[in-house]
């Protein structure tokens, strides 16, 4: 994830050499300010990590290596998920803590960033002892996390069921204090948003949705006069039929693949999902909502074997899950985990839309070989922002006491949405830049805005 730091310095640069940008700039050279705001950017305000002491039912005591990386406070306090998985380690989630803060400078939402990880993989507990793995986490960080300090969420591998936990925790440590916005992603019953469970699927696939349809309708005659490489990709796959593949089938993919079954404006069809198992292929397309079903019962899994298939009425052909990838598709929808595709792989990748659901999916040479081939990347920070923005309603939601209905929630999730869209894409499809670059000079400008308005500049 190196590609995230020379994007932040290239477009850090962008910023300050235009002269228009804090031309008040007083005691500082631009050049200066540029260093100091890379230096601001590039590593976190805070590294918190800790080795959670955790009794086993068996009676055995394990040491689980557990972090909370808070990246900025410039915008609000800090803000983003808690992941449960083996891979977590230091620089991972201080990677993750600083796409919090670009992502949720570009969606104009009053918070930070940060991130949190636990090295498990929660599958290999019992739910006793994940319970205690929650409540051990928010003890050790109990000084730094807060409503209005560090407000964790789900990611990767946790859910409604560890927020509730680790809620309640925080409850039973601050008597009398306020304790409902110290997380998100809460069940409802416990404060959550109607809505959030769904937000981030149903905000990766508006935003594929968005371009690909709304925007190019009512911009086309403008668009086909520019000679812009990704201006083309776009038009080339607007009213097509479009082949599309989705790896990653919990929350973020089944959701996303359901909403394009609903969307009967756009002729698309997922011919093939994956997890960390298999591969599902039809040519036809498969039955989303039965797979959702049978993913259900079967602890989150896909069928493995035909009887399986044959068992639920799917109609579909098993195959390798690492053939998803370089398929013969218009369109990917990565909602897995980061480095999905890279530097092996890169050259083989035939899709010519690309929509990041999970974060960082995209290695460094790989995404800079597929823009420079035009392959139209909607990057993560913009395209997976749903959570974190029905996040930001549960919070106000909680702080009201007034909830929403779920009509509400997306029609406000789709509108914020769309806002950034607007004002971004006009800037991306008029200049040579992918569109990654824009979303992170848009974030940029706006973060060192605020700091110099903060006085960390001057
Ligand atoms: N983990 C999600 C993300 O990466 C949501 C974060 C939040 O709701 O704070 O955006």
């Amino acid at each position: 994830m190196q590609r995230q730091q020379s994007i932040i310095e290239e477009s850090l640069k962008a910023v300050m050499e235009d002269e228009d940008f804090l031309p008040d700039l007083k005691y500082q050279s631009r050049e200066q300010a540029y260093k100091s705001l890379v230096a601001l950017l590039s590593t976190p305000n805070h590294v918190h990590k800790s080795y959670l002491r955790v009794p086993m039912e068996d009676g055995q005591i394990v040491r689980i290596p557990a972090f909370r990386i808070q990246h900025s406070d410039t915008v609000g306090p800090y803000k983003g998920g808690i992941r449960f998985h083996e891979s977590v380690h230091e620089d991972e989630v201080a990677n993750l803590a600083k796409l919090m803060t670009l992502k949720n400078a570009l969606h104009e939402l009053p918070f930070g960033g940060g991130k949190g990880g636990v090295g498990i993989n929660p599958k290999d507990y019992s739910v006793k002892e994940l319970n205690l793995i929650c409540k051990k986490y928010v003890q050790y960080f109990n000084d730094i996390l807060g409503p209005d300090k560090d407000i964790p969420a789900p990611d990767v591998g946790t859910g409604e069921r560890e927020m509730d936990w680790m809620m309640g925790e925080f409850k039973a440590l601050h008597p009398g204090e306020p304790y409902r916005n110290s997380f998100t992603g809460k069940s409802i019953v416990n404060g959550g948003s109607l809505g959030r469970r769904e937000s981030t699927g149903k905000g990766v696939y508006f935003t594929f949705r968005y371009m690909l349809h709304d925007f190019l309708k009512n911009n086309k005659d403008w668009l086909e006069g520019t000679d812009n490489i990704f201006a083309k990709t776009a038009l080339d796959h607007a009213d097509k039929e479009l082949k599309m593949a989705v790896q990653g089938f919990g929350n973020l993919g089944s959701v996303a693949a359901l909403e394009s079954r609903k969307c009967d404006y756009l002729n698309n069809k997922v011919v093939a999902v994956s997890d960390a198992n298999v591969m599902l292929y039809n040519r036809e397309g498969l039955d989303i909502e039965a797979l959702v079903e049978f993913t259900n019962q079967n602890d989150g899994d896909l069928p493995t074997e035909d009887q399986q298939l044959e068992e639920h009425e799917i109609q579909a052909e098993i195959r390798d899950r690492d053939e998803l990838l370089t398929m013969d598709v218009d369109v990917l929808f990565l909602a897995a985990l980061e480095d999905q595709i890279h530097e092996g792989n890169m050259k083989d990748i035939q899709a010519e839309i690309i929509v990041e659901g999970a974060n960082g999916p995209i290695t460094e040479e790989a995404d800079k070989h597929l823009a420079d081939n035009g392959v139209l990347i909607i990057p993560d920070i913009l395209a997976n922002a749903g959570g974190v923005i029905v996040s930001f309603y549960e919070w106000v939601q909680g702080r009201e006491a007034r909830f929403m209905n779920e009509d509400e929630v997306f029609e406000r999730l789709f509108d914020k949405m769309k806002h950034t869209m607007d004002t971004i894409l006009p800037q991306f499809f008029g200049d040579p830049f992918p569109l990654r670059q824009n979303c992170y000079i848009h974030s940029v400008m706006k973060l060192s805005n605020i700091m110099y308005r903060q006085g960390k500049l001057y």
